[in-house]
């Protein structure tokens, strides 16, 4: 860039006092470790007043690194191919367009299935927000894992505290239904 655009002076990621760690703005991937260091810098463009400027920018300009505008690679290239299908639509539009589709993405992206099989959660932030609903990761494991959200509080059955593996997990009407249960007829014995 050869000379500095004038809205960027006001980036909330230009004040040391606000933004202290420039670095989670370029992250080296968007799974794994990668997803804690992209939720922090989205926190601070949240918080941008030329956060709207800095996304069409980027957009405009096919910005190959980085999160702008609170955008990382992979949406900004989600929305320009979403304005490719639509021309005219809004930044807002084509992220509207694309919610509600990738929850099992974004749960995968942010946990990690350890060799002795138990996965574990990365990012610090322990919740996630799901069509407008902060949403735990045991909730979301829930979900994925038995295509409902769950009543009542979720607990693992596993030994390890906060595991996601499948199954380690049960719903308040898992456990009613478990308690209700009743015990296995005896089977006839032989004469
Ligand atoms: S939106 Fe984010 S990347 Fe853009 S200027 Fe603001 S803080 Fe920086
Ligand atoms: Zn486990």
């Amino acid at each position: 860039m050869t000379q500095t655009i004038t809205w960027m002076k006001h980036g909330t990621c230009r004040d040391p006092y606000l933004s202290p760690t420039p670095n989670v703005f370029f992250p080296s991937g968007e799974t794994g470790p990668w997803v804690a260091v992209i939720d922090k810098a989205k926190s601070i463009c949240a918080r941008c007043p030329v956060k709207p400027q800095c996304a069409d920018w980027a957009l405009d300009t096919r910005q190959a690194d980085g999160i702008w505008g609170g955008l990382t690679v992979q949406e900004r290239g989600r929305i320009l191919r979403q304005q490719d299908r639509h021309p005219g639509m809004t930044i807002p539009q084509a992220l509207n367009s694309l919610r509600g589709v990738p929850l099992a993405d974004m749960f995968a992206a942010r946990i990690h299935q350890r060799d002795d099989g138990h996965t574990v959660w990365l990012p610090s932030g322990t919740s996630l927000s799901v069509d407008g609903r902060n949403r735990t990761p045991r909730q979301i494991a829930f979900r994925l894992a038995h295509g409902r959200w769950p009543d009542g509080t979720v607990r693992g059955t596993c030994d390890m505290s906060g595991c996601l593996t499948t199954g380690h997990y049960w719903d308040a009407a898992m456990r009613r239904a478990a308690a209700e249960t009743p015990a296995t007829p005896d089977l006839p014995v032989a004469a």
